[in-house]
């Protein structure tokens, strides 16, 4: 789950207070006849807005998605709809508070709920893409290995493009990364470790990527593999 959704916060831009000076007089200052204009305006605008929002989710889909860039998109089309609202009725004089009250007006006549449905939305897609790309992990692994032709070497899950070789003093190395894992006197062989690691891949199942590292404690190296979205972290060797 994309955690940065849950914090996201309407960053105010500063804008300058326009003035105009016709149209929307007919309201004067009178608030509930203002209000019923924006009404009115954001009636007109709302397909508009759904077409915008519509067309942010379909670019979505077709390049490499970015959720805080996706937020604040999101954020700058409710935004330009409330602005656009606001400042076409073209009030003279308009004061801070007047303009910051028709705002909070829009937000929660139009905006509030499509803003909640378009994060559930994105939400959603970016829940699927973690997924999607997790079960690409598991396919390229099992891939890996059912390509490794030789018995003794599995492939490295640090890279996932070296082959891992044993040498006689009981130490794999990676033919392609730095890893190096010293098995001491461990009679572990390459086959154990490799169907160690398919079992975490069975038994990982949170949306996360399954990553792993070579760790050395207490003088003693142990291959572990771990998930920073759900914390789970495991010895494998
Ligand atoms: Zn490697
Ligand atoms: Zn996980």
């Amino acid at each position: 789950m994309f955690q940065g959704l849950k914090d996201y916060t309407v960053v105010r831009k500063k804008r300058k207070i326009r003035s105009y000076d016709h149209a929307a007089r007919n309201c004067g200052r009178d608030r509930s006849r203002l209000q019923e204009e924006l009404l009115n305006r954001g009636r007109k605008r709302r397909e508009a807005l759904h077409e915008r929002l519509k067309q942010n989710r379909m670019q979505r889909h077709n390049q490499h998605t970015n959720p805080t860039k996706e937020v604040e998109k999101m954020a700058d089309v409710f935004d330009s709809f409330k602005t656009s609202i606001v400042e076409d009725m073209e009030i003279q004089n308009l004061t801070k508070d007047e303009y910051e009250d028709m705002m909070v007006f829009l937000e929660e006549a139009f905006v509030k709920d499509m803003r909640r449905e378009e994060f559930r939305l994105l939400q959603e897609f970016v829940d699927r893409e973690e997924e999607q790309q997790n079960q690409a992990d598991c396919a390229a692994w099992e891939l890996e290995c059912n390509l490794q032709q030789h018995q003794d070497s599995i492939t490295c899950p640090l890279c996932m493009s070296g082959a891992w070789f044993l040498s006689s003093q009981n130490v794999i190395s990676c033919t392609n990364c730095s890893a190096k894992l010293n098995l001491g006197n461990d009679p572990i062989s390459m086959s154990n470790i490799q169907d160690h690691i398919a079992s975490l891949y069975d038994r990982h199942q949170c949306t996360g990527k399954l990553e792993f590292e070579i760790r050395c404690d207490f003088g003693v190296q142990n291959l572990i593999g771990f998930c920073r979205t759900c914390g789970n972290m495991e010895v494998v060797v």
